[in-house]
């Protein structure tokens, strides 16, 4: 009996032949250099700013070099709330554009040749191909249950294979025909391992396209590539879906390069040319007591992607962060090319960073400003509606209720302006940023000492008000009436004797802002006062402080 005997014992319903299956994922016809690629999330229920960077990179890889990008579904781990969780990768990639050539669609139609794109509807592919790595004498079942305990096993192995510990063979890697045949009649569930060829000694090299050659210890491990559930681990399933798809580069996390030797000694078992990887580095950020640590799900908000949306930041400035961190050449050509879309930036493989980018909410922010003023006002009305129509419908009817008034606001120090105002940098800070347009000021920013003084001047200013119709205008009142109330209307003087004055004309400006806006800086108040309107401009007046 040989272990063709035992591949059938495990396998007697798997009869696909390996031919066919090949014979139905044809190799690609591709143009010279043009990549295939892929996404290969796993439905968490939860989309990590590091996955995404990876579908990022993948995007723009095939896109660059007219190739494919196709998404994986890797699913065999998660088979609890699968559909919701698989909506939210659906979600995040539609949200932020990143198009796919071949996909699953969620409602399960393959878009593509290469399918099923979802790995539990796979198992039988995978089955076959556990199946002939058995008949082969390179797989073996393991009958171990888990609540054998670990110890148990461990024991078992020590005194079979006790030469060194260097190693990992499994107890089970010697059965017989009888014994493998016991267990079936038995109905005692197995899982399959690779039976490594490795003794523990060996190191292996290998080239990763980020990083370059890199060496390490050849895997000496008999580890599970189906689980005793009949679903295979990460390391099979990619193994055969990859090679079967056609995938010529396989961006993934950094925290994959450890297990590498396991899967190219898996794709020699299998007969497989090995998949070039590409290895990208984990985003960080800089902890509390000052050292990098990996962005998490659990401390940090923004590696959730979601959060970039209900928070209203525009896609193209994640994207261009984003961007930013691959290679930051970017930078560069987007002060180059001011006006570009980022889709002309292109980089390849060679340009990806070997760096771990930190990620600073600071930058992003600069960058998202970069991206809004580039908006007209009407777009930022547009946009900031949508968001508002999305996550605060309050605030969404009353922007549509007097849509020229808050195209207006949107507009302000904005279309026209010769260094347009770099103020906001998503949608959902500019309910407060603009609240003094919703209500009269609660709050003042104005320092005790000045309290006094800003109610008299602000009562002076009301006496005389009339509502001006240019920005000069407003200025040149509001000079001329601190000059007559004691104000040095020349910065020079006032700087000179300071004591000789109530303040500068700024001071005077700054009472009225407050008065008006409850802050000491805004956009130009001018603006501010005729999308209020005169009545109420002085209402606020006579109320401030
Ligand atoms: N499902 C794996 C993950 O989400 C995919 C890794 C890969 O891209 O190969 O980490």
């Amino acid at each position: 009996m040989d272990n063709k005997d035992i591949a059938g014992l495990l396998y007697p319903d798997v009869n696909i032949d390996i031919e066919d299956i090949f014979k139905r994922y044809p190799k690609r016809k591709l143009k010279e250099g043009a990549v295939v690629t892929r996404f290969a999330p796993s439905p968490t229920g939860f989309m990590h700013i590091g996955n995404f960077f990876q579908a990022f990179i993948s995007y723009n890889l095939a896109k660059n070099t007219d190739g494919v990008l196709f998404l994986r579904i890797e699913d065999t781990d998660e088979k609890r709330k699968i559909k919701e969780a698989k909506a939210v990768i659906y979600e995040v990639l539609e949200r932020f554009g990143i198009k796919f050539d071949e996909y699953q669609t969620l409602d399960g139609k393959d878009v593509g040749e290469y399918g099923p794109y979802v790995q539990s509807q796979r198992e039988m592919i995978y089955k076959a191909f556990a199946k002939k790595l058995v008949s082969e004498g390179k797989a073996f079942p393991c009958f171990c249950k888990k609540t054998e305990g670990k110890e148990d096993v461990l024991k078992q192995r020590e005194t079979k294979f006790n030469e060194d510990d260097e190693k990992e063979y499994d107890p089970c890697r010697d059965l017989s025909y009888d014994e493998v045949k016991a267990h079936i009649d038995r109905g005692d569930s197995f899982a399959i391992r690779l039976k490594t060829k490795n003794t523990g000694t060996e190191r292996i090299k290998f080239y990763d396209l980020i990083k370059g050659e890199l060496e390490a210890k050849a895997n000496a491990k008999d580890f599970v590539i189906v689980k005793s559930d009949g679903i295979p681990p990460y390391a099979f399933a990619h193994a055969i879906d990859d090679t079967l798809m056609g995938t010529t580069v396989a961006v993934r996390g950094e925290e994959y390069i450890s297990s590498t030797p396991a899967h190219l000694e898996l794709f020699e078992a299998l007969g497989f040319e090995p998949i070039k990887y590409c290895h990208n580095p984990l985003i960080c950020k800089i902890g509390e007591n000052g050292n990098r640590r990996k962005i998490s799900k659990r401390y940090d908000p923004e590696a959730d992607m979601r959060y970039y949306f209900v928070n209203g930041y525009p896609t193209d400035s994640v994207l261009e962060y984003l961007l930013n961190m691959i290679n930051s050449g970017f930078e560069i050509w987007r002060k180059n090319n001011p006006d570009k879309p980022w889709t002309e930036f292109k980089f390849g493989i060679n340009d990806i960073t070997a760096v771990a980018p930190i990620f600073d909410m600071v930058k992003l922010n600069d960058i998202s400003k970069n991206v809004i003023v580039k908006m007209s006002g009407e777009e930022l009305y547009k946009n900031w509606l949508n968001y508002a129509k999305e996550f605060d419908g309050e605030l969404a009817q009353i922007l549509e209720k007097d849509e020229q008034k808050y195209i207006r606001l949107c507009q302000m120090d904005r279309d026209g302006a010769a260094k347009p105002r770099k103020d906001i940098y998503n949608y959902s800070m500019m309910k407060e940023y603009f609240d003094y347009i919703f209500s009269a000021p609660k709050d003042y920013e104005l320092a005790q000492e000045d309290k006094e003084k800003a109610k008299e001047f602000i009562a002076e200013y009301l006496k005389a008000f009339k509502m001006p119709n240019s920005n000069e205008e407003w200025f040149n009142d509001v000079k001329a009436l601190a000059g007559t109330l004691g104000y040095a209307t020349d910065n020079k003087l006032y700087k000179q004797n300071p004591d000789a004055y109530k303040g500068n004309v700024a001071k005077a400006c700054e009472f009225i802002r407050v008065a008006i806006t409850g802050h000491k800086n805004s956009p130009t108040l001018f603006t501010i006062m005729s999308i209020l309107g005169e009545d109420e401009v002085k209402e606020r007046l006579k109320n401030a402080f």
